[in-house]
């Protein structure tokens, strides 16, 4: 079944070619202010001399925005934060309004990390709500899907991966899907060093965006598909050359420049 929706993707390289690649870090709950300063400046000063058509990004803890917002202000490099609240304003003790982060100049907010999913109970009708919330903001939604081991190896990857997706696609129009970037992570490989085959990934990417197509195929064929799971150095240039792989979300080796810098220069 994956196989077959793969295929049906391969056949639209022309689509392919007009979507730029997008490597984005997630720091998760890392760093203080001293050790950020020297990362956003080493990733700054790396990326300018490496990029070529790369657009480059790191999601920050929210508490280090402004720092994000001064240190890489002007540089090639965005700055997001990891999480929004699917509010707007009002007594959410905790949460942090995708306005808050627009405010500091945001370009990124992650919605629907598996660690949001499994720690915080976060369902995908939440996530649709929080990806419309930062669309609201000016923000760009990286909507965040994935299976565990276990789903996957009860065969059901393509109907938790396409719930998860649709649940976000229901709630937007055709023109706010457009704004989306979504990051294909199965959980199993997140921060465990298990990498998914090119293969593997590239039969997910193919089928989301198949997902995506029964809503609208231009759409579809333009917006960005990232992989995320133990993405690093040396397995990254297979992925990101797979045809439906326009970049990744990089979580333990976002938090090492010359990792980092490493995935960029892959690309
Ligand atoms: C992530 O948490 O989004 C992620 C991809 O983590 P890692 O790269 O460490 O697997």
């Amino acid at each position: 079944m994956i196989g077959s929706l793969a295929a049906t993707t391969r056949q639209m390289p022309k689509e392919q070619a007009k979507r730029a690649k997008l490597v984005v870090g997630n720091w998760k709950m890392h760093g203080r202010l001293a050790e950020n300063a020297v990362l956003m400046q080493a990733v700054a000063a790396g990326a300018a001399t490496l990029q070529k058509g790369v657009r480059t990004a790191v999601c920050v803890p929210a508490p280090y925005l402004a720092q994000a917002q001064a240190l890489l202000g002007g540089s090639v490099v965005a700055w997001g934060v990891q999480d929004v609240s699917a509010h707007t304003q009002g007594a959410y003790t905790g949460e942090v309004a995708a306005g808050m982060a627009a405010d500091f100049e945001a370009t990124f907010a992650i919605v629907g990390h598996s660690e949001r999913r499994a720690y915080h109970g976060e369902h995908s009708d939440l996530v649709a709500v929080k990806a419309q919330r930062a669309l609201e903001a000016g923000l760009t939604p990286i909507v965040c899907v994935g299976e565990t081991l276990e789903q996957r190896d009860n065969g059901l990857t393509e109907q938790v991966v396409g719930t998860q997706l649709e649940a976000v696609l229901l709630v937007l129009s055709e023109a706010q899907a457009a704004k989306i970037v979504v990051a294909y992570e199965p959980v199993w490989a997140i921060g465990t060093g298990k990498t998914a085959t090119p293969q593997i990934a590239q039969d997910a990417h193919a089928l989301l965006r198949a997902r995506m197509a029964q809503k609208n195929a231009p759409v579809a064929a333009g917006v960005q598909i990232l992989y995320g799971g133990s993405m690093k150095p040396d397995n990254a240039k297979e992925l990101m050359a797979q045809p439906d792989i326009d970049g990744g979300l990089i979580g333990g080796a976002a938090l090492k420049a010359v990792d980092f810098l490493g995935i960029i220069q892959a690309v």
